[in-house]
């Protein structure tokens, strides 16, 4: 070993010493929104009992989508979730489980806007691109191709509805920042109900418009509440509609511990509500969003809470699904944040313990969910590109040929 060698393996070992020292000093002294080692104990605090939903008949090809996406929700992130609420979770209930790669086409590591084009229209793109294919050429997404056949179709969101994930079943923009534009397409894109925060975006604009004016001429029951973190959803109310547009913050929605409160399973449950109406079927997408903000912010308590009311949501459309029989549930993530590993854990207390190896996404492959008619496709390890696919596939249908 010469000397430069011998000062490195000195200096990496004082590194190593350096890092085990600092870290417990480092949670104890970080502020207690961005803690990396969080242990919870939610005994009872914010824990549910998922009831057992079967199905009670089961059609060849489904009729109905429900698509549910948990934002950076990777495997650790759903264990954490798992553990916290005594070893349960309505994602238990799907008998048929997979895995997709989310690999983007610029980079390894996706991001939510290269993510949500690839589960919306079946391609890769750029990470930051909407609905448009790696030459800005815009692309269909699975929403439309569905709205074509007939079905009513709908988004429901706990962040901005313009926020990268939505964006990318409605939108199709070069830059998921094109938060203007990205709202201008919601009015032109026919979609029958859209649900979230991102009031903003369609008041207070470039372009001065006021975008809730042509709304309204375009049949659309605009449902605004921002003065509360929790919107009340007037699930019978709403379900007398056929379009709605409810934008219930200005910008992004309130956390779930921050008073958002059953917002999410309500929106899920009135979004059914008014789609369920159409004899042709419909096509609901429902984001976890934040779920990914708890991964960035390295905080497993944030990134429980929001995995649990997620999983709630889950829980509205399995109700549904099991009762109607005609409706094909698919879960997914369209990446891992955080780069979330469980160190410790205990299913009686909900005590949690968790490490992070990044504030960013990471490049692991996520779970896929599937319950229902169709539900079978969904066996084995694909690509995030096939899941749209097989959701069209189960239909009889496919993505137009360019
Ligand atoms: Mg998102
Ligand atoms: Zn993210």
């Amino acid at each position: 070993m010469n000397l430069m060698d011998l000062r490195r393996a000195s200096l990496l070992l004082l590194m190593h010493i350096f890092a085990i020292g600092i870290i417990p000093a480092q949670s104890n002294l970080a502020d207690s929104t961005a803690v990396k080692d969080t242990i919870l104990y939610f005994a009872g605090g914010i824990s549910y009992h998922p009831p057992e939903f079967k199905p009670i008949k089961q059609a060849k090809n489904p009729k109905n989508i429900i698509f549910l996406i948990g934002d950076g929700m990777g495997l650790s992130h759903i264990t954490a979730a798992r553990v916290a609420n005594g070893g349960k979770l309505y994602l238990d209930q799907f008998p048929v489980t997979g895995l997709n790669t989310t690999f983007s086409a610029s980079d390894f590591v996706t991001d939510s806007g290269a993510g949500g084009t690839a589960l919306a229209t079946g391609e890769k793109t750029l990470n930051g691109a909407i609905g448009v294919d790696r030459d800005s050429v815009i692309i269909p997404n699975i929403r439309e191709v569905l709205s074509g056949s007939g079905k009513s179709t709908g988004v429901v969101v706990t962040c901005a509805v313009t926020h990268a994930t939505p964006a990318a079943f409605v939108a199709h923009q070069p830059s998921r920042e094109m938060k203007d534009e990205i709202a201008m397409d919601f009015m032109r894109s026919g979609i029958d109900l859209f649900m979230g925060g991102g009031l903003e975006n369609f008041i207070v604009r470039g372009d001065s418009a006021n975008l809730l004016e042509p709304l309204v001429k375009l049949g659309y029951f605009i449902d605004t509440q921002t003065v509360a973190p929790q919107p009340s959803i007037r699930i019978s109310r709403l379900a007398q509609q056929q379009k709605v547009a409810g934008l219930y913050a200005a910008g992004h929605m309130e956390t779930f511990t921050g008073g958002r409160g059953n917002y999410l399973p309500e929106a899920t449950q009135a979004a059914i509500e008014v789609l369920k109406k159409n004899p042709y079927g419909f096509f609901l997408m429902v984001e976890g969003s934040q779920i990914d903000w708890g991964g960035h912010a390295n905080h497993t308590g944030y990134i429980i809470t929001e995995t649990m009311d997620f999983d709630r949501a889950v829980g509205e459309a399995l109700r549904f699904a099991a009762a109607d029989g005609q409706t094909l549930v698919v879960v997914t993530a369209d990446h891992e944040t955080g780069g979330m590993a469980l160190m410790n854990g205990n299913y009686q207390t909900g005590m949690v313990r968790a490490a992070y190896t990044t504030g960013d996404h990471s490049g692991t492959m996520v779970p896929v969910f599937a319950f229902g008619p169709g539900s079978e496709l969904f066996r084995g390890i694909y690509d995030n590109t096939d899941v749209p696919r097989k959701i069209l596939e189960a239909m009889k249908l496919s993505f137009p040929k360019p």
